[in-house]
């Protein structure tokens, strides 16, 4: 037995619906030209998991996959369109966005690729001009 926590989530028509176990890597907003441009939304609000952490527990079948770069494998439900993952295979983390885990206590503890941005944000967590160095990016921060 696992006292890990569980939390469910699913697409935006219930096809897709999977659950992912224990704590994120990392959570935060990603800001860059490519979340905005895929979601058509300002800005992408990200969970990173072990991919083992994640279970997709119905319609497996009904994810479709977009790799516009290799680092980034975008997934989402080909019978409503809603948007469910980002399989970061370079670092064996995926992303599972925080809209599709409603029940998720999301803290969000960064911003990344904050140079791209199209929306700021006065919360004071920490902007970085790109990624952390562990992940590839300069490491460095902007001004808020
Ligand atoms: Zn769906
Ligand atoms: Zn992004």
């Amino acid at each position: 037995m696992s006292n890990e926590s569980i939390y469910q989530g699913s697409c935006f028509c219930g096809e897709v619906q999977f659950e992912v176990a224990g704590q994120p890597a990392a959570m935060g907003y990603c800001h860059c030209a490519s979340c905005r441009h895929w979601s058509a939304g300002p800005v992408n609000a990200f969970t990173l998991w072990k991919p083992q952490a994640l279970t997709v527990t119905h319609g497996a079948a009904s994810i479709g996959t977009y790799n516009k770069t290799p680092g980034s494998c975008r997934k989402w439900c080909r019978q409503c369109g809603g948007h469910l993952f980002t399989d970061h295979p370079q670092w064996s983390l995926v992303d599972v966005y925080a809209a599709v885990i409603p029940d998720f206590p999301y803290k969000p503890g960064v911003h990344v690729h904050y140079q791209e941005t199209r929306m700021r944000v006065a919360d004071g967590l920490p902007k970085m001009k790109d990624l952390p160095a562990e992940m590839g990016g300069s490491g460095n921060l902007v001004a808020q």
